[in-house]
C-alpha cells in the first residue's frame, strides 16, 4: 500500500464535474478543525497535497487528488462552522449529499472524528444520515494523541460513546481507525484498509 505519487487533478462544485474516470475514491469527510488537511499530508506525505484545498475559494470545493495514477482521494468541504449562518448549513448539506448519493465510484466515507472532544452532536447527524443511506463508511478518529491516558492504542470514552451512539442507524457496525498525525498512529491501517477495499 506504498504511496508513490499524489497529483491535484481538480476542484468541482457540482458532483456532475468531478472526473468522469472509473478510478475507485475514498471521500474524506469531518467538522472543520478536526484535522482532514494534517491527515490528508500524513497519509501521503507531502505538505503540500491538502494546502491546495485550503486555499481561499477551495474549501467549498469537491477536491480530487490522483495517487499512483489509480485512485482518488476526495477533500471534501469541511462542516459545521462555528459561525456559519443556517442557509450555508443547508447549501453544504445538499451539494454533499448530492455527492454521495450520486457518485457510483465512491468506494468509501471516511468520516473524520476528534477523538479529543465527546460526540458533538453535528457528527452524529452526519454519520446517522450516512448510516441510513447505507453508505460504506469508515470511522477515522483523529487526534488520537489527546485521548485520556495517553498515547495508548486503546480508545477511550469519547470513542467508546460515539460508537455506541450511531450503533442503532448500522445494521452492520462501521469498520473504525484511530489515528494521529502527530504520532502516526493508524497510518498504516489506514493505507492498509483503503487497498483492502479497493480490490474488494
Ligand atoms: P482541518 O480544518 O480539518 O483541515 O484541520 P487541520 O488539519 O487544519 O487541523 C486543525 C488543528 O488540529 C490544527 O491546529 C492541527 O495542528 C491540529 N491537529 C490536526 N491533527 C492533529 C493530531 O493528530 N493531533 C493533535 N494533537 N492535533 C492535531
Amino acid at each position: 500500500a506504498k504511496i508513490k505519487d499524489v497529483d491535484f487533478v481538480k476542484s468541482s462544485n457540482r458532483p456532475k464535474d468531478c472526473p468522469k474516470d472509473d478510478r475507485p475514491e475514498f471521500a474524506m469527510l469531518g467538522r472543520s478543525n478536526v484535522g482532514k488537511s494534517s491527515l490528508i499530508n500524513f497519509l501521503v506525505r507531502k505538505k503540500e497535497v491538502a494546502l491546495t484545498s485550503k486555499k481561499p475559494g477551495k474549501t467549498q470545493l469537491i477536491n480530487h487528488f490522483l495517487v499512483n495514477k489509480s485512485w482518488y482521494i476526495v477533500d471534501l468541504p469541511g462542516y459545521g462552522f462555528a459561525n456559519a449562518p443556517e442557509s450555508a448549513r443547508m447549501d453544504w448539506s445538499s451539494f454533499t449529499k448530492g455527492y454521495f448519493l450520486n457518485r457510483e465510484t465512491l468506494v468509501s466515507v471516511l468520516l473524520l472524528i476528534d477523538a479529543s472532544v465527546p460526540p458533538q452532536k453535528i457528527d452524529l447527524d452526519c454519520a446517522n444520515w450516512l448510516g441510513r443511506n447505507n453508505m460504506s463508511m469508515t470511522f477515522v478518529f483523529t487526534k488520537c494523541d489527546k485521548m485520556k491516558g495517553g498515547k495508548g492504542r486503546r480508545p477511550d470514552e469519547n470513542i467508546r460513546n460515539f460508537l455506541e451512539l450511531i450503533k442503532e442507524n448500522y445494521r452492520q457496525h462501521p469498520p473504525w481507525i484511530m489515528t494521529s498525525s502527530v504520532t502516526g498512529l493508524g497510518r498504516d491501517e489506514l493505507l492498509f484498509h483503503m487497498s483492502q477495499l479497493r480490490n474488494y
